[in-house]
């Protein structure tokens, strides 16, 4: 195919319709067409990317393998079409007004007002242009967050407009993910709210071509044809998107329901549908598990799942690769102390301790750990959850009392983790963070080597403590082995306690990798030593 083919998604009514899924549900339907496809985020918040934002206002911050602080739909569309994007797929206009006065600062509008129109568009253009330039795919479908009629979207549909004057028709589609809400008291799907929105986007010179309907009940033909008159679109064109029971159905259901036919008819790209068989057994092995796990996960954002999205995510994935439920308990650490560890842990299959930063729940987390230690339940330590295992080690078994990490301790005098600039004492530096990918070797013959099934392997980061190698002979003669390293840095990546039947820690996020068709070996490990935990029966004294 020559030239690239734009779709942009846009959102009507309210927020959290789930746009990012529809988007990455209909990438993975185009890229079962064979078509290359790319999916890319236009942020309207000013923040210029999300590292830095409280998780309970933004939910998890994905991090993408070079090393970018992204927006959580940015891990949606990685996980739906199977590709590993990169810093060029997510724009905030944090970033674009950043650009901007930079360039300004340099002189290089050369005296000229900066203004809106052109400046702040053409810099919008620019990043979708890079999504292009760094992926050349055939289809780019472009997110804009946010909902029509936020005064902050308003230069990102401006810019979209000015591309699409210069795409030929067939090069571009417009899609208005919408709500259709139900009105219990008088029994109807009400398309107003909708016909309002599409009439705001009119007004900015945008007219959808397909509307999305979210709504809790199937539609109606009338309903169908309402939506159609009042906001000038085909019947056909109108598709249905009910709620389900996975997000992981949404491919199979906007297929059905025809959404990527009316896409490729708009853009003269064949129509027929494509073989789904790999998704349709991923659905299959959700909805009809044949055994069931509980696994806790011991955080501080419990309230709130989507601080801990992509773990959810993996875990359910490695639920899929054993054909197994995987009940998740939520854990708020605060509350684990040594009365309550039992009483809270006792019946679970697994423990993951998260990533995480500060002290709130730092040893609630480590008795977390000390439990799945000492009753040998199988425990992930994901990044700070890897952490918490080594300091939990060194204070029970090593008998450092005050082990911890400098980042809640700076006065500790048995620092087992710390800034690399400690550890080679210097003073701290201020610890940028280290993110992104980095290699891991793994020692031949440990528990890692065998979930990896091999003994290299590439995993993302975000965070700025390490293990302090000046501990490592204390540990592994204690019985916990540093199995994974950073070969360029001599970083600790991988702690497992090899007399344990499956405990592991990675100062890592595995869970950024896992994909549904391709589970994270530490997930589907997990899911499976949870398994065997089961049917063993706990093993508590
Ligand atoms: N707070 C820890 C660090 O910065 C862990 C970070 C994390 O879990 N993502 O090293």
């Amino acid at each position: 195919m020559v030239g690239t083919k734009h779709i942009f998604v846009t959102g009507g009514v309210v927020s959290s319709l789930g746009k990012g899924i529809t988007a990455a549900a209909l990438g993975r339907l185009l890229k079962n067409r064979g078509y290359k496809v790319s999916i890319n985020k236009l942020d309207p918040y000013i923040n210029v990317d999300p590292g830095t934002m409280n998780p309970y206002q933004h939910g998890e911050v994905f991090v993408t393998d070079d090393g970018v602080e992204t927006d959580l739909d940015i891990g949606h569309y990685e996980r739906f079409i199977d590709e590993s994007l990169t810093r060029a797929n997510n724009t905030t206009s944090g970033q674009v007004y950043s650009n901007v006065l930079q360039r300004e600062l340099e002189g290089g509008y050369e005296g000229r007002t900066v203004q809106t129109i052109p400046h702040v568009t053409n810099e919008i253009l620019a990043a979708i242009q890079k999504v292009v330039e760094a992926s050349h795919p055939d289809i780019l479908i472009t997110e804009i967050g946010g909902t029509i009629g936020d005064i902050e979207s308003l230069p990102f549909l401006e810019a979209v407009r000015h591309l699409h004057r210069s795409l030929k028709a067939q090069d571009c589609v417009f899609i208005h993910v919408s709500l259709l809400p139900y009105v219990a008291s008088a029994g109807e799907v009400k398309t107003k709210p909708t016909q309002h929105s599409v009439r705001e986007l009119n007004a900015i010179g945008l007219q959808p071509d397909i509307i999305v309907c979210r709504c809790q009940v199937p539609l109606t033909e009338d309903v169908r044809k309402k939506v159609a008159l009042f906001c000038n679109i085909e019947p056909q064109d109108v598709i249905e998107n009910t709620n389900l029971e996975t997000l992981y159905q949404v491919p199979l259901m906007l297929e059905e329901n025809g959404l990527a036919r009316s896409v490729c008819r708009k853009l003269g790209l064949r129509e027929e549908a494509p073989d789904l068989s790999e998704w349709e057994q991923i659905v299959e092995n959700f909805l009809h598990p044949d055994k069931e796990v509980t696994i806790a996960i011991v955080g501080k954002y419990i309230e709130l799942h989507d601080a801990y999205l992509s773990i959810v995510e993996a875990l359910q994935h490695g639920g899929i690769a054993n054909k197994t439920r995987v009940k998740i308990r939520w854990i708020q650490a605060q509350d684990i102390t040594e009365e309550t560890q039992k009483e809270l842990l006792q019946d679970v299959n697994g423990i993951l301790v998260p990533g995480g930063f500060g002290e709130r729940g730092m040893e609630g987390k480590i008795l977390a750990a000390q439990y799945a230690r000492e009753n040998k339940i199988p425990f992930l330590g994901i990044c700070l959850g890897m952490q918490v295992a080594v300091i939990e080690f060194a204070r029970h078994v090593l008998g450092f009392a005050d082990a911890h990490s400098t980042e809640m301790n700076p006065q500790t005098t048995h620092p087992v983790i710390a800034l690399m600039e400690e550890q080679n004492g210097i003073p701290n530096m201020g610890g940028t963070q280290r993110l992104g990918k980095y290699d891991c070797h793994i020692t031949p013959n440990s528990l890692a080597h065998r979930i990896y099934g091999q003994t290299d392997i590439s995993e993302r980061h975000r965070h700025r403590y390490e293990f302090n190698n000046q501990y490592s002979e204390d540990f592994s003669q204690a019985g916990m082995a540093i199995t994974g390293r950073n070969l360029a840095r001599n970083l600790g990546e991988i702690v497992e306690i090899p007399a344990h039947p499956w405990y592991i820690g990675v100062q890592f996020h595995p869970e950024l990798k896992s994909r549904p068709n391709r589970p994270h070996p530490l997930f589907r490990g997990l899911v499976a030593a949870a398994l065997e935990q089961k049917q063993g029966g706990i093993i508590n004294e």
